[in-house]
């Protein structure tokens, strides 16, 4: 009889293992599959970025702030503190910083106004909080953890979220705050490429949507084995109508569950919300037990690439591993995990 049982439990322990539908967890796939203390990838938008339109100046001055961010996000994480916290510093800074599309040096609407989205989520509670459209908070990013933290919501938009804002204590400034002449220009040259547009008839003007998207994001794992996700923009140059991007859309633009990733996108977000691109890369790490390399080199190289979705992503999985494939030219893009850094801009 207990033999009998012995070999019942055996055979059934022998099935269950063999069609482990999830995968994560065996160590059949490429990559570390023993947990890093810490992981942290950065980007700072994807783009039309190539060496012959930069200057060295300009080189130098981006990869000096996607490394001071990296630093802060890395130094958070090295001292034992949560991959929320270092998401919200890194991207702070990113906010703070003119060369970026996100906070200060965000992108025009149509009508020359800066329109701010952005997202933040927890990976270990799947709690999240999102902002669309504010105009007077300093650091979106900020916004969202409070909405996260202090609201029974996940996303607020306009006026609602400013006066959150205001009733939580954030830092509120003069839209004039997030002004930058070249950022102004950039808007100057959509709108002549519209005028010209509704002359000729000719839809395909270059100068019609600005190609350096300049979104900024930052993923995290930590010493508990935690992940977090956050993404904050400006969105898209020339956007009109409250027209909100994947940014402050969870699942579209940002995502993060401690049981396979975090993930944070920059792009042309109307795609990477119709593809669901930052969940659908935990989808198939979970359902199909992809690699984190696996699964966003399909979604941005293959799925969005052939359907005309330009941009790109950055990932960690639950043990460390990065990934940050794009199909555009170039990603403003870093990386720090123990004992090694690195900060790229082309391919
Ligand atoms: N994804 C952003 C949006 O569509 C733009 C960007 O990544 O720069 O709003």
């Amino acid at each position: 009889m207990n033999s009998r049982i012995f070999t019942l439990v055996l055979i059934i322990s022998t099935l269950v293992s063999c069609s482990n539908p999830s995968g994560i967890g065996e160590d059949t796939h490429q990559g570390k599959r023993s947990r890093r203390t810490y992981s942290l990838a950065i980007h700072g938008g994807a783009g039309t970025i190539t060496k012959a339109n930069m200057t060295p100046e300009k080189e130098a001055a981006y990869t000096a702030a996607l490394d001071t961010a990296l630093t802060i996000g890395e130094n958070i994480l090295k001292n034992g503190g949560t991959a929320l916290d270092a998401v919200e510093q890194t991207i702070v800074y990113m906010e703070n910083c003119p060369l970026f599309n996100a906070g200060r040096g965000a992108v025009f609407t149509h009508e020359g106004r800066n329109e701010l989205d952005a997202s933040i989520m927890d990976g270990s509670s799947l709690k999240a909080g999102a902002v669309g459209g504010v105009t007077t908070v300093k650091n979106p990013v900020r916004l969202a953890r409070a909405v996260m933290e202090k609201s029974p919501h996940v996303m607020l938009t306009g006026r609602g979220a400013e006066q959150f804002a205001a009733e939580n204590g954030l830092e509120l400034v003069d839209p004039s705050w997030f002004y930058t002449k070249e950022r102004w220009q950039s808007l100057q040259k959509a709108l002549e490429a519209e005028k010209r547009e509704s002359k000729t008839g000719d839809m395909t003007d270059p100068a019609r949507r600005d190609h350096k998207f300049g979104t900024v994001g930052c993923v995290a794992l930590d010493k508990d084995g935690h992940l977090a996700a956050g993404t904050s923009t400006g969105g898209m140059t020339n956007k009109r109508w409250n027209r909100l991007g994947d940014a402050p859309v969870i699942g579209a633009g940002t995502y993060a569950s401690d049981d396979a990733c975090a993930v944070s996108c920059t792009g042309h977000g109307e795609y990477f919300i119709r593809y669901s691109v930052a969940h659908d890369v935990w989808a198939r790490a979970t359902y199909l037990g992809e690699t984190i390399e696996q699964a966003t080199d399909f979604i941005v190289n293959k799925k969005l690439a052939e359907n005309g979705g330009e941009g790109g992503l950055i990932a960690v999985d639950r043990y460390g591993n990065v990934a940050m494939p794009f199909n555009s030219e170039g990603m403003y893009r870093g990386y720090a995990i123990p004992g090694e850094r690195k900060v790229m801009i082309y391919r």
